[in-house]
């Protein structure tokens, strides 16, 4: 199947007073039509700078970019400000953690509904209204045709969330971005969050790139996976590759701090102890190696010398220097403790 977006060797680099950031150094990823491409990573793992860059909305004067990103064979790096602008909202639409952030607090959420949907086709404004409304009704907001007339500030924040979903398919765009979405919902809220956005993508055929932190909302959505560490790519496959025989240490830490229904709530989860990588100046070798457990395992001290390339077959692949059998027998019982 040919892909809808098409990554290839992405480099996001920022200057700062302090020198350069490689938020992204090397990135290449597909998503397919209809599918959801889940991204997992710790905060600073270069999800959320990556999709900015496939959006058009990093700040280009402090940004430089390199490498090929392909939507509908359009090539976006090299695509004006105005055309981005047509994209964004025909084509590819994002929703953020924050609700507030996306809505205007100024205008109710049935006019910044109808605008954008007028921007976007050229329909009229009453055509718009009604658009809008029919979004509402879409996304589950009781009474539409009076909760159309709302401010942001009048709905909860899981209405402002399914308002802001409402926002971004109003013009049936083909590939949604969604940047942990559903993080600061109660979980109750969380789970109806995510049933929406599995049925509206059965309904309008979107493909959706999910980006967080949560392995356990992976697992829930995603078709394929993508981990990201340090502004790399350290393991992806289908969902039930990553999930079920993880091939990278980082992948494994990730697994056993999940919690899930078997965990007693008052048994503390198994986070990865250290912090992730500076980078401003990341470590050498192995971007992983100052908190793997296995570095040592690897002779000649090879993890903090050289990067592991990251090997893909079918789509799958992980960067990581411990040999397949290696991985067989230390990462058994682990992933089966998990
Ligand atoms: Fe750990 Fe070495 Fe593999 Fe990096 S390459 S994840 S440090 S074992
Ligand atoms: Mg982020």
């Amino acid at each position: 199947q040919q892909p809808f977006l098409s990554v290839r060797d992405l480099k996001v680099h920022f200057s700062t007073e302090d020198g350069i950031v490689k938020a992204v150094d090397g990135l290449s990823f597909d998503v397919l039509k209809g599918k959801t491409l889940g991204i997992v990573g710790e905060s600073g793992s270069g999800k959320s700078v990556t999709n900015l860059a496939v959006l058009g909305l990093h700040d280009r004067d402090r940004t430089a970019i390199e490498g090929e990103i392909l939507l509908d064979d359009k090539e976006l790096l090299t695509a004006s400000e105005k055309e981005l602008e047509r994209l964004r909202g025909n084509k590819m639409s994002m929703i953020f953690q924050d609700a507030l952030a996306s809505l205007s607090p100024y205008h109710t959420i049935g006019k910044q509904i109808a605008e954008t949907y007028r921007k976007h086709t050229g329909a009229s404004k009453s055509q718009s209204r009604v658009r809008a409304i029919e979004m509402l009704r879409r996304v589950g907001i009781p009474q539409p045709e009076v909760r159309v007339d709302d401010y942001p500030h009048q709905f909860s924040g899981g209405m402002r969330q399914r308002a802001m979903i409402a926002m971004a398919l109003v013009c049936d765009p083909e590939l949604l971005i969604a940047d942990e979405p559903t993080t600061a919902l109660d979980v109750t809220v969380q789970a109806q969050i995510m049933d929406l956005l599995k049925d509206l993508q059965q309904e309008f055929g979107t493909a959706i790139i999910f980006i967080t932190h949560d392995l356990g909302v992976i697992a829930d959505i995603a078709d394929d996976v993508l981990v990201m560490y340090g502004g790399r790519c350290v393991e992806r496959g289908t969902k039930r590759e990553v999930l079920q025989s993880p091939q990278h240490p980082y992948t494994l830490g990730l697994l056993s701090s999940m919690p899930s229904l078997d965990h007693p709530v008052d048994v503390p989860l198994n986070p990865i102890p250290g912090s992730p990588p500076s980078l401003l100046n990341p470590p050498t070798g192995c971007r992983f190696h100052p908190r793997c457990t296995f570095a040592e395992k690897v002779e000649g001290g090879l993890c903090s010398r050289e990067q592991p390339p990251l090997e893909v077959t079918n789509g799958r692949g992980s960067a990581c220097h411990l040999t397949a059998g290696q991985r067989a027998e230390y990462f058994s019982d682990l992933a089966g403790s998990a």
